[in-house]
């Protein structure tokens, strides 16, 4: 059984570079996590905050991570979860199974990108027309003025 850990958290803007056991530094400033690996074994596992990468949640009490960290590259091979500060240990995983979570995260990143692009490329379509209305009616009020004006 692996122990319940109850983790501390702390917002920074610089990680230090000394950690301390049970604590998730959070850089909002350079948007990412950093922690030293809750199996104890020391290692620092860095966690990139990006829609794409993880999600931390602040309720003013607690912070969350989302999704699950896997440690795949470290010998421990930690898999948890971080939930309201808890950390809850999750099964570890197959080597099938960090494959296909790779290969998912590659493509949630590829939709991710071109989502952005396409919200872009909306944006440039749609600020044609708009940006030529507040121009239109700057004139039509100089020529209702001129016209008020002059009669
Ligand atoms: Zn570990």
């Amino acid at each position: 059984m692996k122990p319940e850990i109850v983790l501390a958290f702390e917002f920074v803007e610089f990680i230090p570079d000394k950690l301390n056991e049970h604590t998730l530094y959070i850089s909002t400033t350079y948007g990412t996590a950093v922690h030293k690996c809750f199996c104890g074994c020391g290692r620092e596992v860095v966690t990139p905050l990006s829609p794409t990468a993880w999600q931390m949640t602040f309720d003013g009490v607690s912070v969350s991570l989302h999704p699950s960290v896997g440690s795949w590259s470290l010998p421990c091979q930690s898999h948890y979860i971080i939930s309201k500060n808890r950390v809850v240990w999750a099964p570890q995983w197959t080597k099938e199974q960090i494959a296909r979570g790779q290969a998912h995260e590659a493509q949630a990143r590829e939709r991710y990108f071109e989502t952005v692009r396409d919200e872009r490329s909306d944006v440039a379509a749609r600020s044609t027309p708009s940006a030529d209305k507040p121009k239109q009616s700057f004139w039509g009020r100089i020529k209702r003025w001129f016209l008020g004006d002059s009669t």
